[in-house]
């Protein structure tokens, strides 16, 4: 790459490289090079990238930092947000969800759709731009009950952006109203859901996917309910799920998988990597899967942000770091080898708590700040869309959110998973769901 289109930090960084590529093994470089050339990645050229050590690890961390800087800039993003988990009652048993219970479980619950709704406003009131609606499938439930809840939110808060289900719930949704699947989104559309997330996809092999979960949605139905909404100008992120019983070889297909659907389509928003939480999975907890790895170690957490950033740098150019999962910490060195987003203030967050995440439900915008200004970068607030809402130069003129003046006790109020699970008027009962419509 000519160094005189560069600025100067890009130069600097660029020679470092140079220097960098006279240790690293040659067909390291030959991949590393391509990827500075904007060239596509093949599934043994990533994989070659996942087996790095040493100094062609750090090369490869350094070109994922290069590239996003060069692609995407300084600004680190986040949205202020909150999660909605309104039932952990599912009729399915994947092996690594720690988070769902049986409907005649003592710690099933089901949050009632007046909840759902004042759970809603109270984020919106707080500052958020967006909810972000996700939770099991329970049993016999009313296919049209996820239409209702987003008409029922946004009667009160037109302005906020709904980003709900998973094609997972997209697909029960659709079958339990014996609608196909593109008119189930066209409804929920037209009732104003914003977004989709673009979970339940882990490794989109199906052969994994039925030792890991058997009976959840296919790779094939993943895509088509994807595929469809993207049709729809309905967005959607993208997620891999890693650090369990795959090898590199099915994360680069995931990847390229993930890359040849954005060509088609331009609907991902972004990409974010999961780490299996393995603490209370219960294919980790009861044995069930030998060979099964208790999440990613460090150095493959930051390669899969780096990775990400080499084969889709072009196009899907927001690479997320989950806080939830990796922590405060080690999130910030994902930003510093090809991450250039910091996901939502998340208020609560429910999934990975269950699994035996200890990172928290809430991380405030200012603390959300202060990370990005620790490693020399600067905050941006942006709509679940991507768009900067605002960039945020200096502490000085930050002002305050009305979300950075709770303090560790308001923050109670906001309520926990775990307690939840206990609260007896939210206790699960398949009558409540149905009475709620
Ligand atoms: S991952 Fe989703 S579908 Fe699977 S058991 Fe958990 S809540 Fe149910």
């Amino acid at each position: 790459m000519p160094a005189n289109n560069l600025d100067d930090s890009l130069s600097q960084s660029l020679k470092s490289i140079e220097l960098l590529f006279k240790k690293t093994a040659p067909i390291i470089t030959r991949i590393l090079e391509r990827s500075l050339e904007g060239k596509d990645l093949s599934v043994s050229q990533i994989i070659n990238l996942f087996l790095t050590k040493g100094v062609d690890y750090e090369a490869l961390l350094t070109v994922g930092n290069f590239l996003r800087k060069q692609t995407v800039g300084d600004i680190i993003t986040y949205v202020v947000n909150r999660n909605i988990n309104f039932t952990n009652v599912c009729v399915k048993r994947c092996g690594f969800c720690a988070f769902s219970r049986t409907a005649d479980s003592q710690e099933g619950y089901h949050l009632p759709l007046e909840e759902i709704v004042r759970r809603s406003v109270e984020a919106h009131n707080y500052g958020a731009s967006e909810v972000c609606i996700q939770a099991g499938l329970p049993p016999n439930m009313d296919g049209r009950y996820y239409i209702q809840l987003c008409r029922a939110i946004k009667k009160i808060i037109p302005n906020i952006h709904i980003h709900a289900f998973s094609p997972e719930e997209i697909l029960y949704g659709s079958k339990q109203s014996q609608m196909t699947i593109r008119e189930y989104l066209k409804e929920l559309k037209d009732v104003g859901i914003g977004s989709l997330p673009g979970t339940s996809a882990e490794i989109l092999d199906d052969d994994l996917r039925k030792q890991i979960s058997p009976g959840r949605i296919s790779t094939a139905q993943w895509i088509e309910v994807i595929t469809t909404a993207h049709s729809l100008d309905i967005p959607t992120s993208s997620t891999l799920m890693y650090g369990h019983v795959e090898t590199v070889k099915h994360s680069a297909q995931h990847l390229l998988l993930l890359r040849d659907l954005q060509r088609n389509s331009g609907g991902f928003t972004e990409f974010v990597p999961l780490s299996f939480v393995h603490t209370e999975a219960p294919m980790f907890s009861h044995n069930k899967q030998l060979g099964i790895k208790a999440g990613p170690s460090k150095s493959e957490v930051l390669k899969m942000h780096a990775i990400a950033r080499l084969v889709l740098n072009q196009d899907i150019p927001n690479i997320q770091v989950s806080w939830v999962k990796e922590g405060l910490v080690d999130s910030k060195e994902c930003l510093n080898c090809g991450a250039n987003d910091l996901g939502g203030t998340l208020m609560n967050e429910s999934i990975s708590t269950a699994a035996g995440s200890l990172h928290g439900q809430l991380v405030r915008p200012r603390d959300l700040r202060r990370m990005i200004r620790d490693i020399g970068r600067i905050p941006g607030r942006r709509s679940t869309l991507y768009k900067l809402i605002r960039r945020f130069d200096s502490p000085e003129t930050d002002g305050e959110d009305p979300l950075d003046k709770l303090d560790s006790e308001q923050q109670k109020l906001l309520g926990s998973y775990h307690e939840l699970i206990k609260i007896d008027r939210f206790r699960f009962s398949s009558k409540k769901i149905l009475s709620s419509l």
